[in-house]
């Protein structure tokens, strides 16, 4: 997801997907956590600026993330260790470490990192410009501290909760650390507050219209479905 076209949270499709525009302007990279499903397009997206960068593409992780990229994905074997090659400009790409807890600025937005509940370590964030502020899950299971920061925070304009699995999947939603629409209801049962648009994000694909029709039919207020490929305004 790109917030005001400039920073990109997580990178799964970010070579693929980004406008012509956003390639342009996107330099900071914020990373839940390191599935392939979430920084797949990181690789390519370097790749496919080196030439022409005038300042690195910054990604901002955990330390536990920037281990293990440069372990597993920048290792000379799967892709180019680019934190370590220079175009004519200077160096292409910089880690920038946060610490789940301590907020951190990127461009004109604070973000704030909390840790959520996945197989590998991972964060949610809270990310404001000062105005509006959006907090996202990143991908989780049943989670406590990211709603205890969601209740505190003064308003909330959108929250994006990750709902991978449909629930005839919750026995592989659980060894694998997601949410079903019912665990999801159960999370948001945790949500203390009533001034945000809700949305759902991360749906599996195969079993998206399962998913969707699962949400639907769930006792509560309204939950959208992130779209893909569609601009938002909060
Ligand atoms: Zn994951």
């Amino acid at each position: 997801m790109v917030l005001d076209d400039v920073v990109s949270f997580d990178a799964g499709t970010l070579a693929m997907a980004c406008t012509d525009e956003q390639r342009v302007a996107i330099r900071d990279i914020v990373i839940t956590h390191a599935h392939l499903d979430h920084i797949a397009g990181l690789p390519l997206f370097i790749d496919d600026l080196f030439p022409i960068l005038i300042e690195p593409i910054r990604i901002h992780a955990s330390e536990n993330v920037i281990s293990l990229l440069e372990e597993h994905i920048f290792n000379w074997s799967i892709y180019p260790r680019f934190s370590e090659l220079r175009n004519e400009n200077g160096p292409v790409m910089e880690y920038v470490p946060f610490q789940a807890g301590q907020e951190f600025a990127v461009r004109h937005l604070r973000v704030l990192p909390v840790e959520v509940n996945h197989k590998v370590p991972s964060c949610g964030f809270v990310v404001s410009d000062g105005r509006t502020t959006v907090a996202m899950t990143g991908d989780t299971a049943e989670t406590g501290s990211f709603w205890n920061y969601v209740n505190g925070l003064e308003t909330v304009d959108a929250l994006l909760i990750e709902c991978a699995f449909p629930d005839g999947l919750a026995e592989l939603a659980g060894i694998s650390y997601h949410l079903t629409p019912s665990a999801m209801s159960r999370e948001l049962g945790k949500l203390q507050r009533t001034d945000c648009e809700i949305f759902a994000v991360n749906l599996k694909p195969s079993y998206r219209d399962e998913i969707v029709s699962q949400i639907g039919a769930l006792e509560r207020g309204r939950i959208n479905i992130l779209e893909v490929g569609r601009v938002y305004e909060w």
